[in-house]
């Protein structure tokens, strides 16, 4: 089925997070050996000394975690917004050395809104990926050897791609606070949506301030807020729990 949906996986993670998070930060403050401090984090409240150490801006120790996404089913669109982060490491399906020649159809994402339209609209919008594959084909037929390399340029950024993607939580905090905002773009923000649901409740002292500017106090959007805080704080509240039960 050419037409693809967003589909993420958590494909690995720092084992227990906290613990290594713990273990770092106590680090800075104890004179404890590194086998004293890898006790300690076995034994110790880590959510709770993991909590104070944030709320006092250490946020470095964060780092100590990481957590590497499978992404399918999003559009080059996505692709161009989510590499604007830079502390994260991406490898990304080629379309230099992955050709879709003699292909029905390349895979591409329809904008929900245009879905929304209806049956009509969406055959359309096909009817116009159709074109865009006519013309892929036709340059690749005529531009012989590593084709692709150029036959790509007449794709459009519905083309859908895959990606692994490895970020620190420090990185997510901040990913997530830029895109889960509904001011962000709406498949990045859905996106992001989902690699909280599969992150958080991993390191919930980590992640339990994550979220777009509302989730910690006022929207920082000033006059483009979309006034919708309430509900934003609601859904949050609502996965924490099913993380719990988790
Ligand atoms: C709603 C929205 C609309 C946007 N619209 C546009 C747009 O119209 N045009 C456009 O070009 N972009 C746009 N962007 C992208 C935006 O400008 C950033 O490139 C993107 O969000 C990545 O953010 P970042 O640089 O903070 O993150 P990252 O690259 O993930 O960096 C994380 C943090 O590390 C630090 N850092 C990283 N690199 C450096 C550095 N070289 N020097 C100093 N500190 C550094 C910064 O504190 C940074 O916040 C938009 C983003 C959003 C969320």
């Amino acid at each position: 089925m050419p037409e693809v949906k967003l589909h993420v996986t958590l494909i690995a993670h720092t084992p227990e997070p906290e613990k290594i998070i713990a273990m770092a930060s106590r680090t800075c403050y104890s004179a404890l050996d590194l086998g004293g401090l890898r006790d300690r984090a076995e034994t110790a409240d880590n959510g709770a000394y993991i909590r104070r150490v944030l709320a006092s801006g250490h946020t470095s120790v964060v780092e100590h975690a990481s957590f590497t996404f499978g992404i399918e089913g999003v559009s080059r669109t996505l692709l161009a917004q989510i590499t604007r982060h830079r502390l994260a490491s991406f490898s990304v399906q080629s379309q230099r050395y992955v050709s879709v020649a003699g292909k029905e159809l390349f895979d591409y994402v329809c904008p929900p809104r245009i879905a929304a339209l209806g049956e009509e609209a969406r055959a359309k919008y096909r009817e116009q990926m159709r074109t865009m594959q006519r013309w892929y084909d036709e340059w690749s037929g005529s531009l012989g050897e590593n084709a692709a390399e150029d036959a790509r340029f007449v794709l459009p950024g519905a083309a859908a791609t895959r990606i692994t993607m490895t970020m620190n939580a420090r990185e997510l905090l901040h990913f997530f606070s830029l895109r889960m905002c509904n001011r962000a773009q709406w498949e990045i923000r859905e996106l992001a949506w989902q690699m909280y649901a599969l992150a958080a409740p991993l390191a919930p002292a980590v992640f339990e301030q994550a979220g777009p500017g509302c989730a910690r106090g006022a929207c920082p959007e000033g006059k483009r807020s979309c006034g919708r805080a309430e509900d934003v704080r609601a859904r949050l509240a609502k996965m924490r729990e099913r993380g719990k039960d988790e």
